[in-house]
C-alpha cells in the first residue's frame, strides 16, 4: 500500500476497506500526514444481514468454464444455464450460512467501532450509502458523489477552476 500511495502524491487517494480496525486509525492518520493527503471523505456501504446471507446464497458457479453468477446480482440468461458455454450452473457447497455469520460477527466487533469514530469526530465527512442496490447503480452514485468531493475540495484550493462538474445532482 505504501508503494501505491507513493506514485499518487498530490493526487486523490481512496483507501478501501482501511482503516478496518480501531488500532489502524492512527496508522491512518500517519499515512494522510505523511503524504500530504488532505481527508475529504469517508464513505460508509451499508447491507443488512438478510441480503448479505441472500446474496452468498444466490452465488451460482458453472463448473465446466468457471464463470460466477449471483440469482440477485448477476443472473445468467437463461435460468440455470451458463451464459459463456451452456454448462448447467451449481451452487458451491461451502457453508455460506456460516461465513456470513462470521463475517458479520467480525464486522460489528472490529469494524463498526471504527466507523462510530468517524461519525463522532468527523460527522460532516460521513456519508452513508446502501449497498443493497444493484451494483453499477451504487458505482454511479458513488462515482459522482467522490468527483463532487474532490472538486470541492480542489475548489477550496484554487477557487472556481470546476464548477461545471460541481453541479451534478443526484
Ligand atoms: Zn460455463
Amino acid at each position: 500500500m505504501l508503494g501505491g500511495l507513493e506514485r499518487v502524491r498530490g493526487e486523490s487517494v481512496l483507501f478501501d476497506g482501511f482503516p478496518r480496525h480501531y488500532e489502524q486509525i492512527e496508522v491512518f492518520f500517519h499515512l494522510l500526514q505523511g503524504h500530504q493527503l488532505e481527508f475529504c471523505a469517508v464513505l460508509v456501504l451499508t447491507l443488512d444481514f438478510e441480503t448479505a446471507v441472500q446474496r452468498l446464497a444466490g452465488r451460482r458457479l458453472c463448473p465446466e468454464c468457471g464463470a460466477l453468477y449471483n440469482l440477485y446480482t448477476n443472473p445468467p440468461q437463461s435460468a440455470g444455464k451458463c451464459d459463456e458455454c451452456e454448462h448447467e450452473l451449481i451452487q458451491r457447497k461451502d457453508d455460506w450460512q456460516e461465513i456470513v455469520r462470521h463475517r458479520f460477527g467480525t464486522y460489528q466487533l472490529e469494524t463498526v467501532p471504527v466507523i462510530d469514530f468517524f461519525k463522532r469526530e468527523y460527522p460532516q465527512l460521513c456519508w452513508e450509502e446502501s449497498a443493497a442496490a444493484p451494483m453499477h447503480e451504487i458505482g454511479n452514485r458513488v462515482r459522482k458523489r467522490l468527483e463532487q468531493i474532490m472538486c470541492q475540495s480542489a475548489n477550496a484550493q484554487r477557487k472556481g477552476q470546476c464548477e461545471g462538474n460541481a453541479g451534478d445532482h443526484f
